[in-house]
C-alpha cells in the first residue's frame, strides 16, 4: 500500500506536511507505548503523536470510556446542557490550584493560545504580548505571532496584528547554556553561581526588563511562556527566571499566561503542571495534547475574573465541550492517577536522562542532555536536537534499549567520521 498511499499524498495532501523520515513509516496500529506497521514490526514510541499520547496508544480505560459515549451522545454544540461538561470542568480544576477554575473548552492548543491573548487583551485593554525566542506556541495566524522556533516563522505572521517581542537566544547555545536549571543532568559548563545566585539568571532577568521597559513600558496586555519549551528542544530557563519574569510583567499590569501544551498532565514528573515546578501561579493556563491523548481537545483555564472580561460578548466555538470530548478527558485524567504516570514520569524519566548522560559522556557529538521527567532534549552538537517525550507508560527495559539503540548509532556514526 506504500507506494499507492505517496501517490495520493503528493496529489491530494498539502505540501506543507513534510514526513520526517526518508521512507515514512505506515503506521496502522498502536498499544500503550507500542505502536505497529503492516509488517507486524513493532516500534517503541518515545514522541507520541508529538507529546500527545499521554496515558498510551488506545489504552484500555480511555478507549472504553469513548466507546460508550460514542453510543450514546457525540455532540449537541455546547449552549445545551449535558452532564460531562460540568463533570471535565469540575474534575479539570479540581487538579489546578486557586484561583484557576473557570474552564473554556477548544480543539487544539493554537485555538487555546489565540483565546488566551484574546482575553488578555480585553482584560488588561492593553495590547503587546511577549514571548520568549525559541517558543512555539501555534500555528493559527494569531499565535503565529508568538512562535519563533526554526522553519514555523512565516514572514508574513507579523502582519497579523500580534506585537510580539522576543528575547534573544539566551537559554540555548552548543552545550546548552551554563545556568542553574531544574534538572537531574546539569549543564556541562558549570555556571559561575556563587552563594545560590545564578548570573545567568540575572544577566537573562536585565535582558527580559530591557524588553519590557523599551518595547512595551505602557501596552502590555501579557506573557506567555511553555514552563520548558518544547519544540525548541526540551530548552530549560535559569532556575528562577520564570518567577522573576511573571513580576516584573505584573508590575507592569500586564497578566502571566503558562503554555502547559506539553508539558501538562504529570509529564514533567514532580508535578502536574509545569509551571509548578517554577513556583508560579498564572493567570491563564492553556492545555492541548495529552488532555485528550490524541483525541482532538484543548482548553483554557483561567480566574473567574478574566473570564468575565469574555462574557462582555457571545464567544462560541462549535465543538468544543463536547460530551464525547469531555469523558474522553475524565478518561485521560483517571488513568493518569490509576496507572500512577506522573510518578512513572518522574521515576522513568530521571533513570533516562541519567543513562542519556552517560552517552554524553561518551561521544563528544552529545552536547547536551536535559529536561525534566519524560521530557527530555538530546543535543546533538554538530546536528539537530532530538526530542524524547514517550507515553508516559514506559518502562525502564524501554528505556534500556532506547539508549542501547541509541549507543550503536552513536558508535557508528564516530566509526564512519572517524574514517573520512
Ligand atoms: N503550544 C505548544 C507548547 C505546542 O507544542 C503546540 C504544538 N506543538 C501548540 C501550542 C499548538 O498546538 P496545536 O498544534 O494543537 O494547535
Amino acid at each position: 500500500p506504500y507506494e499507492h498511499m505517496q501517490k495520493i499524498r503528493e496529489q491530494n495532501i498539502s505540501p506543507s506536511l513534510r514526513m520526517y523520515y526518508k521512507k515514512p513509516l505506515l503506521l496502522h496500529q498502536g498499544h500503550m507505548q507500542w505502536l505497529f506497521d503492516y509488517e507486524g514490526r513493532r516500534y517503541l514510541d518515545l514522541f507520541a503523536g508529538i507529546v500527545t499520547v499521554s496515558v498510551g496508544h488506545c489504552h484500555p480505560k480511555v478507549t472504553v470510556a469513548a466507546q460508550k459515549q460514542l453510543a450514546r451522545l457525540w455532540h449537541t454544540t455546547n449552549i445545551y446542557m449535558h452532564p460531562s461538561i460540568h463533570e471535565y470542568a469540575e474534575k479539570l480544576t479540581s487538579f489546578l490550584p486557586d484561583p484557576l477554575k473557570v474552564v473554556y473548552l477548544t480543539n487544539s492548543g493554537s485555538e487555546a493560545n489565540d483565546l488566551a491573548m484574546f482575553m488578555a487583551r480585553l482584560y488588561t485593554r492593553n495590547f503587546d504580548i511577549i514571548s520568549l525566542r525559541g517558543a512555539y506556541h501555534g500555528g493559527s495566524p494569531y499565535t503565529l505571532g508568538l512562535t519563533s522556533v526554526g522553519l514555523y516563522k512565516h514572514s508574513v505572521a507579523n502582519g497579523f496584528g500580534c506585537s510580539t517581542t522576543m528575547l534573544p537566544d539566551v537559554f540555548r547555545g552548543p552545550w546548552g547554556g551554563s545556568h542553574c536549571r531544574d534538572s537531574p543532568v546539569q549543564t556541562v559548563r558549570k555556571c559561575s553561581c556563587s552563594e545560590g545566585v545564578c548570573h545567568a539568571n540575572d544577566q537573562y532577568i536585565e535582558q527580559f526588563k530591557d524588553t519590557l521597559n523599551t518595547s512595551v513600558p505602557k501596552t502590555i496586555a501579557g506573557f506567555i511562556a511553555e514552563p520548558i519549551q518544547g519544540v525548541n528542544g526540551a530548552v530549560q530557563y535559569p532556575r528562577n527566571f520564570l518567577k522573576e519574569a511573571y513580576q516584573l510583567v505584573r508590575e507592569r499590569g500586564g497578566i502571566c499566561i503558562s503554555d502547559e501544551v506539553q508539558t501538562g498532565f504529570g509529564r514533567t514528573g514532580s508535578h502536574f503542571w509545569g509551571f509548578e515546578t517554577h513556583g508560579v501561579v498564572p493567570d491563564i493556563v492553556t492545555l492541548a495534547k495529552g488532555i485528550g491523548n490524541g483525541f482532538p481537545m484543548a482548553a483554557v483555564v483561567t480566574t473567574k475574573d478574566i473570564a468575565s472580561s469574555l462574557a462582555q460578548n457571545l464567544h462560541f466555538n462549535t465543538f468544543g465541550g463536547s460530551p464525547l470530548a469531555c469523558v474522553v478527558g475524565a478518561a485521560v485524567l483517571d488513568a493518569i492517577e490509576e496507572d500512577g504516570l506522573q510518578k512513572n514520569s518522574e521515576e522513568v524519566g530521571t533513570y533516562m536522562l541519567l543513562e542519556l548522560a552517560k552517552l554524553r559522556d561518551k561521544f563528544e557529538v552529545v552536547g547536551d542532555v536535559r529536561g525534566k521527567g519524560l521530557m527530555i532534549g538530546v543535543e546533538m552538537v554538530t546536528d539537530k536536537t532530538f526530542r524524547i517525550k514517550p507515553p508516559m507508560c514506559i518502562n525502564k527495559k524501554d528505556v534500556d534499549f532506547t539508549v542501547e539503540v541509541l549507543n550503536t548509532a552513536l558508535q557508528k556514526h564516530m566509526e564512519r567520521a572517524a574514517a573520512k
